[in-house]
């Protein structure tokens, strides 16, 4: 076969990008915009020895997953990856990708993996669940001001005026921007030069609160026209916070280090309510019932706060169940960014301790501790890696010493231990401590389950045990999936 050749295949299976795979001449093929269950005519675009690359001339005969995406840029955006695959078929995809990386990875028996995982929890309303969004600004080839998507892998800009997983409130926002750039001879920024103003619009929405926040991010030190910015913004409903965030150097790093507030607060409020989940409740809307506990967050632009606000809940609600508390338990809390999932312990247990390495977001931690009034959380900044380590070897001479606290012996066998690690997972000197403090139970909250599998042969090698595994689609449309995992001790 050569580049550009022209077959026919069916799609037998899906990649981790949501590309579609199939096998053609002893050779297998991955295609963009192919959905398992497809037949199709391809066109070869790359050629390596034993797989290749190739992408969609016709359609011959479609998928019966295949459903009519809602949004009209779905192929070109880089956002969405799987959104002309039915939803159903989207979690059975992702409740597989969890499944088989247990096995292939992690090594466990596909009886153990049956056993202990539950079926996925999805979306009722698949769509506008995000309550945040960072457009982009830049300039078309007419020199009009853009903002929208990147495409798929480039920094090209669709131009979307309304992002269907984003809130209805981003596409008057917009609006209002581009006018006042237009009005008031506003650059947008220019990645190759490294000219022209403003880069990114942030909006964060509170769904529970419905507040409001728009942060400019731009090259340079102020907005010129600010009061007609600030006068064309106010009035929109539910506007709460208005900033400038300084960004002058040439990164894909979205936010520079300063914000300034223009307008109102500097942050928005939400609140994340804890929801009645035995296993079986989870996932059917009209069974849940509100219960008084709900957290108050402060959000500003920098934070690191969950995007799916109603996942979220039932997410963070089966960790909180899967560390069955009682109210006397000592608890670690490691990689807890703003306190998120450690201000729920807290509220069950005797006491909990945060681990972060953004001292910026333990400060969040900290303030919405007191926001809260919760006495019974103490945070800490560093790798988790180092500091538990650290902490532990510390104290357990303090304890030979019989120099240390009261409950230091509480703290260095703690009851359970929760993990919420980025991609990469947790890494072995963490792992490694925790077994050494030997907890009860440790949940695992993971956003790669490649990682989560490597992680969890480890620990289970080590003493432990998985009790449950549960999938969340927190980003319906992407390939991404979050899993929760309880394990105990042997
Ligand atoms: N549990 C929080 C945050 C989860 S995201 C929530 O649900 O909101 C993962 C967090 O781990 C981020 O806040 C990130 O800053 C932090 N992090 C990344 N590497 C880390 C490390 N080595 N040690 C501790 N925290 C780390």
């Amino acid at each position: 076969m050569k580049k550009n050749d022209i077959f026919e295949l069916e799609i037998t299976d899906m990649g981790v990008d949501g590309e579609g795979i199939g096998h053609f001449d002893g050779m297998t093929f991955f295609i963009k915009d192919a959905l398992i269950g497809d037949v199709i005519r391809a066109r070869v675009t790359k050629l390596k020895k034993n797989y290749g690359y190739a992408r969609v001339e016709e359609i011959i005969s479609p998928s019966t997953f295949r459903v009519e995406a809602k949004c009209p840029h779905h192929r070109r955006c880089g956002g969405c990856q799987i959104q002309a695959l039915s939803y159903q078929k989207q979690l059975e995809f992702k409740q597989q990708k969890v499944r088989g990386n247990l096995i292939r990875i992690g090594g466990f028996s596909e009886t153990e993996v049956d056993e202990k995982m539950l079926p996925v929890v999805g979306m009722e309303e698949p769509f506008r669940y995000r309550n945040k969004a960072q457009f982009p600004v830049g300039i078309d080839k007419e020199g009009n001001v853009v903002t929208g998507f990147y495409a798929a892998r480039t920094h090209s800009i669709i131009p979307v005026e309304d992002c269907l997983l984003g809130v209805e409130e981003n596409a008057p926002i917009l609006a209002e921007i581009k006018d006042w750039m237009t009005e008031n001879v506003v650059s947008a920024y220019d990645e190759n030069s490294g000219k022209g103003l403003l880069r990114h619009v942030l909006v964060r929405f509170g769904f529970t609160t419905k507040e409001i926040m728009v942060c400019l991010i731009i090259n340079g030190k102020k907005v010129p026209a600010q009061n007609d910015l600030i006068k064309r913004l106010e009035k929109i409903e539910g506007m709460t916070s208005i900033s400038i965030n300084i960004n002058t150097k040439n990164t894909n790093v979205i936010l520079g280090d300063t914000t300034e507030c223009i307008w109102g607060q500097a942050f928005i409020t939400d609140y994340i309510h804890l929801r009645n989940t035995n296993d079986e409740l989870v996932g059917k809307k009209e069974e849940y019932t509100l219960s008084d506990t709900a957290v108050a967050y402060r959000i500003s632009p920098q934070s690191f706060y969950q995007v799916n606000p109603v996942q979220t809940e039932k997410l963070y609600s089966t960790a909180l169940d899967y560390a069955c508390l009682t109210g006397n338990e000592y608890v670690w809390d490691l990689y807890c960014g703003i306190g998120t999932i450690s201000l729920f312990l807290a509220q069950k247990a005797k006491m909990v301790y945060g681990v972060e390495i953004v001292p910026q977001a333990i400060e969040d931690a900290k303030n919405n501790a007191k926001l809260n009034g919760i006495e019974n959380a103490e945070f800490f900044v560093g790798k988790a890696e180092v500091v538990l380590p650290e902490f532990y070897e510390n104290l357990k001479s303090d304890v030979a010493a019989g120099k240390a606290s009261e409950d230091a012996n509480a703290m260095l066998t703690p009851d359970v231990i929760v993990v919420d690690p980025p991609r990469k997972g947790c890494d072995e000197a963490c792992l490694d401590t925790m077994l050494k403090m030997q907890p009860k139970r440790i949940v695992y909250v993971s956003c790669d389950s490649a990682t989560l599998a490597r992680d969890l042969r480890l620990l289970c090698d080590g003493g432990y045990e998985i009790e449950k595994i549960r999938a969340f689609d927190q980003f319906a449309h992407t390939m991404h999936v979050e899993t929760t995992v309880a394990l105990t001790r042997k």
